[in-house]
């Protein structure tokens, strides 16, 4: 065998896999059947401006060995998440917080009137056990922010009325009585400075990549390169779909170049009313505090999307359904010889960067 490791997957999990193995003098193969590295948090230069192909990606961890790690391989700048909210043209700062209520209600000046307000409508929907999404928006945060911030984003998220939705999928709303944008908690935060592509690019440094290289089409001749496979593409697809397919939501981006300096002074604006059929508008430039062209700059236009075969996976649609499936698939999975899954998609799991970075360093060690 000539590696020791082959990696199906170039993201971010399969990078820091590769990059602890070989730093442990192991060889590894990475492999991607996409022709860039860096997964979902691929980026790259338009016009100067390091633009997030496959959604905005802000860098957060409270885990120390996470911070470490990633810091190894770029420096950070001090950019926190502080998205705005448009509904109907009027603008709201999120998190809830504050800057939100004392927008929404120009009557309220203080955390306990913000309080309040929000008590009142709450018990004014009289709502004992929330038997839908609606119902469990409005027992937690009353109707005004339900109407306003919530409904219409979320119908749109799902492609489907709230009224129709499981209570289940909210299970609470963070709210601030503070005026703090900051929408993560997380001590450690930012963008790389170089980008995500550059971040990963480093990690790889020393091992061997084939990009284009689907390993599905080419199994059996790819198994016999190493003497384990580390497969981070996902389950089902791998074992042909034989006990049915994990369901997803997917998301399709449409990115333009526009003839302006500055098109709404923010990283993140959210359409939380339904006249938008997008849920957000990203602004690249602001990740990087301006960096790139000053006359020019670059947003894409975010769409949730049904997601069928061949359509990106994005986001793990956690039911019971689902969960019943993905057991099957990972009894079938451990019964593989020399094969493991990991990140996103082989574990069937929403997760964020340092989520992933985590896995994978604790899988490298084990
Ligand atoms: P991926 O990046 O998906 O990498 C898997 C790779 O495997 C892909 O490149 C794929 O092409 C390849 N592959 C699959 N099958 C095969 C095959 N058969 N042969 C060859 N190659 C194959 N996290 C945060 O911390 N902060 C954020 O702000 C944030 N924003 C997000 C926004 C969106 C819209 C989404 C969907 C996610 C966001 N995340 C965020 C999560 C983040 O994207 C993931 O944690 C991370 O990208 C997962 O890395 P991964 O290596 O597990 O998967």
């Amino acid at each position: 065998m000539k590696y020791d490791y082959l990696i199906v997957g170039a993201g971010l999990y399969g990078a820091v896999f590769a990059q602890k193995k070989t730093e442990t003098g192991k060889k590894c193969l990475v492999i991607d059947r996409r022709g860039h590295i860096a997964g979902n948090i691929y980026s790259r230069k338009m016009e100067g401006i390091d633009v997030h192909m496959y959604g905005p990606h802000i860098f957060h961890t409270d885990q120390e060995k996470v911070w470490e790690y990633v810091t190894r391989f770029t420096k950070f700048n001090h950019f926190t998440y502080c998205p705005v909210a448009n509904y109907k043209g009027e603008l709201y700062n999120l998190p809830f917080n504050m800057n939100t209520f004392t927008k929404m209600w120009p009557d309220v000046k203080t955390p306990e009137q913000a309080r309040e307000k929000i008590r009142v409508q709450i018990d004014a929907a009289g709502i004992k056990e929330p038997k839908n999404l609606e119902e469990q928006a409005i027992s937690l945060v009353g109707t005004d922010i339900y109407e306003k911030l919530i409904k219409g984003y979320t119908e749109k998220q799902w492609g489907r009325a709230c009224t129709e939705l499981p209570a289940f999928i909210i299970k609470r709303l963070p709210v601030r009585w503070t005026y703090d944008n900051n929408y993560f908690n997380h001590p450690y935060q930012g963008i790389p400075l170089d980008g995500y592509t550059e971040m990963v690019k480093r990690m790889l440094e020393g091992v061997e990549v084939w990009l284009g290289v689907d390993y599905l089409d080419q199994k059996d001749e790819l198994r016999q390169q190493a003497e384990t496979v580390i497969y981070t593409g996902a389950m089902d697809e791998y074992f042909d779909y034989c006990y049915g397919e994990l369901q997803y939501r997917s998301l399709q981006f449409e990115t333009e170049t526009l003839d302006m300096p500055n098109f709404q002074g923010v990283a993140g604006m959210n359409y939380t009313d339904c006249d938008h059929p997008y849920t957000r508008i990203i602004e690249h430039k602001h990740f990087l505090f301006g960096a790139g062209n000053p006359d020019k700059t670059v947003i894409t236009k975010e769409y949730p999307a049904e997601w069928s075969r061949g359509e990106e996976p994005y986001y793990p649609i956690n039911n019971e359904r689902n969960a019943a499936v993905y057991k099957k698939y990972r009894e079938l999975a451990g019964r593989e010889k020399n094969l493991r899954f990991g990140g996103r998609l082989g574990t069937y799991r929403y997760m964020d960067m340092d989520q992933v970075i985590l896995q994978a360093l604790e899988d490298a060690e084990r």
